[in-house]
Parts: C-alpha cells; structure tokens; sequence
C-alpha cells in the first residue's frame, strides 16, 4: 500500500525542488520530484522486467517465470523485484543518496522498492531481511550503507525484522563498475563470509536488498554465502537493475 504523503517540515518551509534534477517540483507532492522526473520514474516502474533475474524483458520473453537470459545463465537466487532500470531519474536519486551524502533520500528508495515488494508473489515467504554489507573501512569513509538505510524503509512495507550480522564484508572491493566484466567475479569472490551465529538461517528465506544491481556479480557471491549458512531461499530486492551484456557469475 501506498504511504501517505512524504511531507516534512523542511518540504513546508522551503521551496520545493526535485530531489533527482533540482528544478522546481510542485510542493507537498507524494514524491519530492518535479512534474518531469515524476513522469520518467512512473515510466520506469511501469516497464516490465523478468521476475527472476531483475533484467529488461517483455511478457512474450518470459517463460516459466524467467527470461532468456536467465535460462541461458542460471542465476542463484530465486526472484528479484526492483522499482526500474537504471535510469534517470532513479540513477540521480542513487547516486546522490550514495556519492553526494544524501542519506536521507534512501528512505524514498526503500519506501518505493517497498510497494514492488507488496506485489511479489514470494513476499510473504520472507522470514528475515539482510542487505549488502559494506566493508567497514568504506563505511566510515561514507558515514553509513545505503543498502542498509533502503532495507530498513523496507521492512515497514514487509514487516520483517532487518538482520546484519549473517553477512559481513571481510574485505574492501574496488566499485564493480569500475571494472571489466571479466574481472569482476574476481574481484567480489570470497569478499563476503558468513556472519556470527549463522546456524539461524538454516531453513529461512532471505530477502537480500541492495541499491543497484550490474552485473549481478556482487549478489551471486552474497547468495552463495548465505546458502551455504543454511538459507532455503534468497529473494532479491534491489532499487534498479543495468542491464548487461556479459553475465557477470551466476
Ligand atoms: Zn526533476
Ligand atoms: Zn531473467
């Protein structure tokens, strides 16, 4: 369900701009984005994706619940859900709340992440929420993990609880996409280890959240991970998919 208007107190006593571009936006709208970002995010939520892998993909392209990409390349995990590609104005969106410390733009991204989430037909199988880790030495660097921030705006929509310690980052990664697509199963493997107390996740089902998934390389080794610490299952949310043309590990 939808929540009710994100109105605050700076919204009321500041002009309204949009949160993506900056232009002017309308006051007290639902979303704090201007008339033209508003219309391209309706547009990207509004385009169809494959519910298994996250990708671009027609209804005529998907077959048994995956597209052909994913039948070409199996993936680890068992579906995704994500509010669009990534695209303007979702990319702005991201990448100020991550690289322009915007933290408090994650909550928008969770919330609307949240009401794909409503829709999946998996949602209620999930029993606990984890998002990505980041190395700490990164964390401190930025101040806080955006996947951590969209997890816990999305555990309103989905009501389970968050739950970090079952995955942790044991070493820094350079940003995937800075990388060739080659490189980047390498540069991800054995980046991610079980968390403490990981015999609790025998038999649950995982709900991973990330901000943007690329290759997809990052969450195959997440979801590796945390099958081998017991998960029955691993669903994916993330706030948008890039599409690809190599696979990065599946
Ligand atoms: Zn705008
Ligand atoms: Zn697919």
């Amino acid at each position: 369900m939808l929540d009710p208007p994100w109105v605050s107190v700076r919204q009321l006593l500041l002009p309204a701009h949009c949160a993506a571009c900056g232009a002017p936006a309308p006051p007290l709208a639902r979303l704090p984005l201007c008339d033209r970002c508003g219309y391209a995010l309706a547009q990207l939520i509004a385009a169809p994706y494959c519910p298994r892998c996250g990708r671009h993909a027609g209804s005529s392209a998907i077959a048994e619940g995956q597209c052909l990409f994913c039948r070409q390349y199996p993936i680890r995990h068992d579906a995704t859900v994500r509010v669009g590609a990534y695209e303007e104005p979702l990319r702005s969106l991201i990448l100020k709340c991550k690289h322009e410390r915007q933290p408090e733009l994650a909550p928008l991204l969770g919330r609307l992440l949240g009401e794909r989430l409503a829709i999946a037909p998996w949602g209620d199988l999930v029993d606990v929420v984890v998002p990505v880790p980041l190395h700490w030495s990164r964390r401190i660097r930025r101040g806080f993990n955006q996947a951590d921030l969209v997890a816990q705006a999305l555990v309103r929509a989905c009501g389970r609880p968050v739950q970090r310690r079952h995955l942790r980052r044991i070493r820094p990664t350079p940003h995937q996409r800075d990388l060739d697509a080659k490189l980047r199963p390498r540069n991800v493997r054995g980046a991610f280890a079980p968390g403490y107390g990981t015999g609790r996740l025998t038999g649950k089902s995982v709900l991973l959240v990330d901000d943007v998934m690329t290759s997809g390389t990052t969450v195959a080794e997440c979801v590796r991970v945390l099958r081998s610490a017991g998960a029955k299952a691993v669903y994916v949310a993330v706030v948008a998919t890039a599409d690809y043309d190599e696979p990065g590990m599946w």
